[in-house]
């Protein structure tokens, strides 16, 4: 360690070791501070991501998956199997063994781009100031010509559900059951509730989900929600909307959670209780009180277009700051004001930042929703085609789902893409190409896709907005 660096970054989630990296690749002297610490005690890098999100739920989602598969869905292509059973600890170790593998390529990343990892809290003092207290509690003063922010968010907790050791839990609480529960509750029927709920329910649990609204996915396209609605309940979810929770108390191994319905009051006894209500900025101990950077009215660290907060030369990124709380939004924060340090011009593209939703099918989009442009009064057309009449998804046997592509109604150019179907994730990928580079619906059908792919439901959408894909029947204009 130093005491003088060019850039130092608080927080190595992806918004934060991203950013490290590419200033250390521009030839800043760089150091990443964090505090994270593994269920081993040990220091580890990648934030909540690589330890708590992303990757340990994927590799439970890809495992359910393909346990669900295993029992249900071989012996419709004609495979027959015996007994399949569920190794949960064995599943638990691959997760971890997942986690570690690529914690340690962000520790190998660091050395091999020459950034200072140091372990331990970050606090932003006045110009460009740092005070570094490593997990011995020693603190030193460091000095840097900019500062970047990157200390990520935590889960909302609610009155109602206080979090107890092992029954009433988070999302990451949520990724280390060590059995299948009986029974298990997920308050929130948003990202999380669904990705987990999802998970816990294919292993064989009995899946209630408490979400307050009455609308189920509001942020998604309106149509792929409602398909998406009716997919996840044939699969066994109970998704119970409108229901508000005041209660949850822990009745010996259980726990029982009273909630209001328009109806009135309902209870349920669960083994697990999840509560996946939403994240919040994270900046307990950030900042010393005159360090110059301000807070917005809704707690994010506040920040303009480019991610300059209000004090000069520092920078904040990643779920500390407005907009989706998704890691790639947060890498390309990172990577922006890295290069914007080192003299460039990058920007941020806000309007063409992908969502995903793990479930399976995947619901994934891009852009604008219907009832977004529905209600700017925006003039537009839509083209949609059904996985029920692409090959590749047939021959797969995965043909739920479909794409569906908004275009402007003048320009034709595309407002919005939105898919509920296998491989979403992957698909809407050539959807933010697309609208990255300010393509027409036109130039999609005008492009060659290999066949038989799930991608030409892309294509045939893209060709529907004009009135003329192929492989479906298209709806007469009305007169
Ligand atoms: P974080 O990843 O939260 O990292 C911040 C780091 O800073 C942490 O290590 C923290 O300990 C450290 N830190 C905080 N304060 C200090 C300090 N003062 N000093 C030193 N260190 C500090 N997003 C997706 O895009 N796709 C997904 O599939 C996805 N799945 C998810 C699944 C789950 C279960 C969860 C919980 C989240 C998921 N997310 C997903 C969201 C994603 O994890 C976050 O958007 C992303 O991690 C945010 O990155 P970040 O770098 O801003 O912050
Ligand atoms: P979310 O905002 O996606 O969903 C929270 C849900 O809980 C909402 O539907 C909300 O209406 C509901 N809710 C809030 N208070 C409630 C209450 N008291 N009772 C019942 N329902 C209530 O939040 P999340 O699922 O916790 O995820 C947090 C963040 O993590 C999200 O911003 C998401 O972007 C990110 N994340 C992303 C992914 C992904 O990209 N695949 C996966 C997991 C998490």
């Amino acid at each position: 360690m130093k005491d003088n660096y060019d850039v130092i970054v608080i927080g190595a989630g992806p918004a934060g070791y991203a950013a490290a990296i590419r200033c250390a690749q521009l030839g800043m002297e760089t150091a990443c501070i964090d505090k994270s610490l593994g269920t081993d005690g040990k220091p580890v890098l990648g934030g909540t991501c690589l330890n708590w999100g992303c990757i340990p739920s994927k590799a439970l989602l890809d495992a359910s998956h393909k346990f669900a598969e295993a029992q249900h869905g071989f012996a419709d292509i004609g495979i027959k199997v015996g007994k399949v059973a569920i190794d949960v600890p064995k599943m638990m170790e691959r997760k971890d063994k997942v986690v570690a593998g690529l914690t340690g390529g962000i520790k190998g990343l660091f050395k091999g781009n020459g950034v200072d990892a140091l372990y331990g809290s970050g606090k932003l003092l006045s110009g460009c100031e740092v005070e570094f207290t490593d997990h011995d509690g020693k603190v030193t003063k460091l000095q840097a010509e900019h500062v970047i922010l990157a200390p990520g968010s935590v889960p909302v907790e609610i009155p109602p559900t206080p979090l107890t050791d092992d029954l009433i839990v988070d999302s990451t609480g949520a990724l280390e059951f060590s059995s299948v529960p009986k029974r298990v509750g997920v308050i929130g029927a948003g990202v999380i509730g669904l990705e987990l709920g999802s998970v816990w329910n294919r292993l064989g649990s009995e899946v209630v989900i408490l979400e307050a609204l009455d609308e189920f996915l509001p942020m998604a396209d309106e149509r792929i929600a409602r398909d998406a609605l009716k997919s996840m309940e044939k699969q066994g979810l109970d998704i119970r909307l409108g229901t508000r929770v005041t209660a949850a108390e822990v009745s010996g191994k259980t726990v029982n959670v009273t909630y209001q319905t328009k109806d009135g009051d309902e209870s349920l006894t669960v083994d697990k209780l999840i509560v996946a209500v939403g994240r919040r900025p994270f900046t307990e101990g950030l900042l010393a009180p005159d360090s110059g950077v301000n807070l917005d009215e809704r707690g994010y660290l506040y920040v303009n277009d480019l991610c300059a907060t209000d004090a000069s030369n520092v920078y904040a990124v990643g779920d500390v700051v407005r907009g989706p709380m998704l890691a790639h939004k947060g890498t390309e924060e990172g990577v922006m004001v890295a290069e914007r340090i080192a003299g460039h011009k990058p920007l941020v593209n806000y309007d063409c930042v992908p969502s995903v939703i793990y479930t399976h099918p995947e619901i994934a989009w891009v852009g604008k929703t219907e009832q977004e442009l529905k209600s700017s009064n925006d003039a537009y057309k839509v083209g949609a085609f059904p996985f029920a009449a692409n090959g590749r998804a047939l021959a797969g046997n995965e043909a739920e789902g479909s794409v569906k592509i908004i275009a402007d109604a003048e320009t034709d150019r595309i407002l919005g893409v939105h898919v509920f179907g296998p491989q979403a994730s992957e698909m809407v990928a050539q959807a933010v190409i697309a609208m990255e580079f300010d393509a027409s619906a036109e130039d999609l059908g005008l492009t060659m896709f290999a066949h038989p792919t799930l991608s030409e439901a892309v294509h045939e959408a893209a060709l529907g907005v004009a009135g003329h894909a192929i492989h479906m029947v298209n709806r007469k204009p009305k007169k």
